[in-house]
């Protein structure tokens, strides 16, 4: 399974990067447009407009499941 070690997106309207650090942590750009959530746990994502509002930075670790 993939652990999530970064839960990160950049704005594609604002260039701004956002990084949700904690599972409550919601993370809003300086446009407003785009917003993380759920740091280590979980990705959420939220946006104005469409997905392509933003460009996904987030990075995994894969890691064995015993
Ligand atoms: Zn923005």
């Amino acid at each position: 399974m993939k652990k999530i070690i970064k839960n990160s997106i950049k704005c594609n309207l604002c260039g701004d990067i956002i990084v949700s650090k904690h599972t409550h942590d919601k993370v809003t750009c300086k446009c407003g447009a785009c917003s993380v959530d759920g740091g280590n746990s979980y990705l959420k994502r939220g946006y104005a407009n469409s997905d392509t509002d933003f460009t996904e930075l987030s990075e995994y670790m894969e890691i064995e499941e015993n």
